[in-house]
């Protein structure tokens, strides 16, 4: 028995790496199983910060179905697809930004930093469209009646921002949208080779496309315990960005490795071969299925005019009853 109906979003920039794997596509894996699950490339939602060069979307978009479909998304049991196929959310989008206040979105704790974070990266964001990110979001969800959001602690007050929406929408015409729940996912923090955040900006990311070999690669150039010079000196497996890997990927022999990382009977070269080979052999069945989708690009599309289809099907049912309460149709 499906637990209830979610809605999840991810934009199409370019940038998917283990990190984000693992901190939310591999929760979807799992939450397919429970729930009706509506997965959607959100490729709006991508030109409200990176607007002016768009001639990498398309393959941007190819390269994130790839993603999903590798890492195990099913296209038959959930609806896979991407947001501009589907007009709705852009008509939503405009009859909610009609009744909600601009002081709503103005107080959205990551609006004003944002702004300053990517300003400080040259980029002007001070636009009507990234002011109502939010707000594009909330369509997204409610489209669908969502009542259940995956999302990560820094995107609550997004999620609060849309259950206002719904409410006032609610309140004011006819009460047809559930409230979105969020579902807060605790997701292992994965560091970049050099112990900072995983990041392109960094070009510290191990990429999700990577294959078996450039997985090697990655593990190689990782930053060990600087202090240890030596295979004979005792190491510290706590600063150590390889150790932080095992914890994730050997887990049944972490304290094996930690043990003899202090006792220096391990040298990081054995050590780093050894995660490697555990990480490869973790993401296996994703690399094969990719290199499968990868020769049959055609599948690809058709997976996503299918999903499409199916979403437009419940975006227009959703579309006909708010016309109606609204005096539009
Ligand atoms: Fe890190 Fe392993 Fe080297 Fe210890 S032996 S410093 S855990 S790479």
């Amino acid at each position: 028995m499906v637990k209830g109906r979610i809605f999840s979003g991810m934009q199409p920039s370019g940038k998917f790496h283990l990190g984000n794997y693992l901190g939310a596509l591999e929760n979807w894996v799992k939450l397919q199983k429970d729930y009706e699950c509506f997965f959607s490339i959100v490729d709006w939602h991508a030109l409200t910060s990176s607007y002016e060069d768009t001639s990498k979307l398309q393959q941007n978009i190819f390269n994130m179905a790839l993603d999903w479909l590798s890492a195990g998304l099913d296209p038959e049991h959930n609806v896979i697809f991407v947001q501009s196929h589907v007009k709705e959310h852009a008509e939503l989008h405009l009859l909610l930004s009609m009744m909600t206040p601009l002081s709503w979105l103005e107080r959205v704790p990551t609006y004003k930093d944002k702004i300053q974070q990517l300003g400080n990266q040259g980029k002007d964001i001070n636009t009507y469209g990234f002011m109502g990110y939010p707000e594009l979001m909330t369509a997204d969800i409610l489209l669908y009646k969502a009542d259940t959001v995956p999302v990560g602690e820094d995107q609550l007050p997004h999620l609060e921002l849309s259950r206002e929406i719904a409410r006032r929408f609610n309140h004011m015409y006819k009460p047809i949208f559930p409230e979105p729940n969020s579902f807060l996912s605790k997701a292992p923090l994965l560091p970049g080779i050099d112990g900072r955040k995983m990041s392109k900006s960094y070009g510290n990311e191990i990429p999700f496309a990577a294959s078996p070999d450039e997985l090697r690669a990655k593990v190689r150039q990782m930053i060990t315990d600087p202090q240890r010079v030596k295979k004979s000196d005792p190491g510290n497996p706590d600063v150590c960005t390889v150790y932080t890997f095992h914890k994730i990927f050997s887990p049944d022999e972490l304290e094996s490795i930690g043990t003899a990382c202090r006792q220096a009977t391990i040298g990081c070269v054995e050590c780093k071969k050894r995660l490697a080979e555990r990480m490869v052999t973790a993401l296996a069945d994703i690399h094969t299925r990719r290199i499968a989708l990868e020769a049959n690009p055609g599948r690809v599309k058709e997976i996503l005019e299918y999903g499409a289809e199916r979403a437009r099907a419940v975006a227009a049912a959703t579309m006909a009853e708010v016309r109606q309460v609204m005096n539009l149709s």
